[in-house]
């Protein structure tokens, strides 16, 4: 099968990738010359495990191609997936921003040629996919395709083995041939037992959007858990093990933090929440989850300044991590971008450090110190914020920590230490629904 890729982010380059590995031919197009240039020259780039040797060894193999020409690619292709961005809407509105979708459905239009299957990846409102075929349609009235709606599950950071082999598959088609198509296309993973869910265009676009609120919901309810945790003296990891070990509830996707952030759940939020409003339907519960969570960000604040002994003007925090979730450099939403300036608002210097995502906070967050350690940001701090569960922040040297820091505060927002042991190494420790948080 000939694929062409539209968008080579995070989404458009692991499926690309993983599609050539299937056996199938691919051409990644992207309109950023300067990433498609870095991938022709073998640099992945984005921190993505186990995405780089298998880039490499399908180039190498010739089933994988970056272009920022669409042409001959379009014309050659058997099925086009869209994967370009759908960002909320610049004004701020909550809608999901669709103009890169559209301006690819009028890229691809004039280049068609046989049948092609035109296929949105990205995460869409219900509705885009019939849009991008009126598009095609009115821009070349000749064209032979059929729309069709595969969202994609992977999670950042575990991109490759999800796509591999994912919890299941969606399409939305509403013609036979298509549904042919991208069964062929993923007959590899139809072997291993994946379970398909083919259903219409609507209802495919729809999952996508369900999937992603009920997951936040189940983040903010757990944060709630946790917040009340702290009032009545319960523990929210035992609390969450509790419900989560009933099989209908399930124990994935339970762990208190900071709030959710991220490339999707807050603009996948919103958009849900737009798409009911358009149609006169209460989305109650996830309002309720949006304002949740920010209202945790802000509770992650508070919590910061009161274990700083009430405020956190001139003094310095020591934050680790900053990426939205470990295992990736992305900064979209991180819970950092609001937490860290509400802190600088109020005077606090920032000393941070993070494994593979500084170069894109300090776009966002010039004002902070980066350093090389999380031991160099520790250096004169008054605490220490953990920000995000890396697999470096997990065994780190406390007692190191503590002989760095200018007092022993250490506010661990993901709970990754035991409160008896820091409390036992002297430290004034703070975490999220644990019992030795401050009331
Ligand atoms: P991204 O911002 O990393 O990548 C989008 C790419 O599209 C960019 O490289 C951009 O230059 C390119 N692009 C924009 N317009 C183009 C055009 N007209 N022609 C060619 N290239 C164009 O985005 P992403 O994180 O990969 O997300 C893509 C979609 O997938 C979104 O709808 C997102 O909601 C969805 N999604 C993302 C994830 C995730 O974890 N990132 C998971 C599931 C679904």
């Amino acid at each position: 099968m000939k694929i062409a890729v539209i968008g080579t982010g995070y989404v458009g380059l692991v499926s690309g990738t993983c599609f050539a590995e299937f056996g199938h031919e691919v051409t990644c197009i992207d309109i950023d010359a300067e990433k498609i240039q870095r991938l022709r020259q073998g640099h992945v780039p984005i921190y993505e495990p186990g995405l780089q040797p298998m880039v490499e060894k399908n180039c190498a193999a010739g089933r994988l191609a970056f272009a920022t020409e669409f042409d001959p690619h379009i014309g050659r292709a058997d099925v086009i997936f869209i994967a370009v961005g759908t960002p909320a809407s610049r004004r701020g509105d909550g809608y999901a921003d669709l103009s890169y979708v559209y301006d690819a459905a009028r890229t691809i239009a004039p280049r068609l040629r046989d049948y092609t299957v035109v296929v949105n990846k990205s995460t869409v409102p219900v509705g885009t996919a019939r849009q991008v075929a009126r598009i095609i349609a009115q821009e070349n009235p000749q064209a032979d395709f059929d729309v069709a709606s595969n969202p994609e599950f992977l999670r950042e950071g575990a991109a490759i083995a999800d796509f591999m082999r994912p919890d299941r598959v969606v399409i939305g088609v509403d013609s036979a041939r298509a549904e042919e198509r991208l069964r062929a296309i993923y007959r590899p993973l139809y072997l291993i037992e994946t379970p398909f869910v083919v259903t219409t265009i609507e209802t495919a676009e729809l999952i996508k959007y369900a999937s992603n609120a009920f997951l936040a919901t189940k983040i903010s309810f757990i944060n709630e858990m946790a917040n009340l945790c702290e009032e009545v003296g319960a523990d929210v990891h035992a609390v969450a093990k509790g419900m989560g070990l009933d099989g209908r509830i399930g124990r994935k996707f339970l762990h208190p933090g900071p709030g959710y952030g991220g490339s999707c759940f807050p603009k996948d939020t919103l958009a849900l929440l737009r798409i009911a409003q358009e149609h006169g339907v209460a989305c109650r519960i996830v309002e309720a989850v949006v304002e949740v969570n920010a209202a945790q960000k802000a509770r992650m604040v508070r919590k910061i300044r009161a274990a700083l002994g009430g405020s956190e003007a001139g003094k310095t925090i020591a934050v680790l991590g900053l990426a939205f979730k470990p295992e990736t450099d992305d900064m979209r939403e991180a819970p950092a971008l609001t937490i860290i300036p509400a802190l600088m608002e109020h005077g606090a210097l920032v000393r941070a450090h993070d494994p593979q995502a500084m170069k894109e906070a300090a776009k966002h967050l010039p004002e902070v110190t980066y350093c090389q350690s999380p031991y160099e940001a520790c250096e004169g701090a008054h605490g220490v914020v953990l920000l995000t569960e890396w697999n470096e922040y997990r065994a780190l040297d406390l007692a190191r920590i503590k002989s760095l820091l200018v007092q022993p505060v250490f506010v661990d927002l993901r709970n990754v230490y035991e409160p008896s042991q820091m409390k036992a190494l002297g430290f004034h420790y703070e975490c999220v629904g644990r019992p030795v948080t401050i009331r």
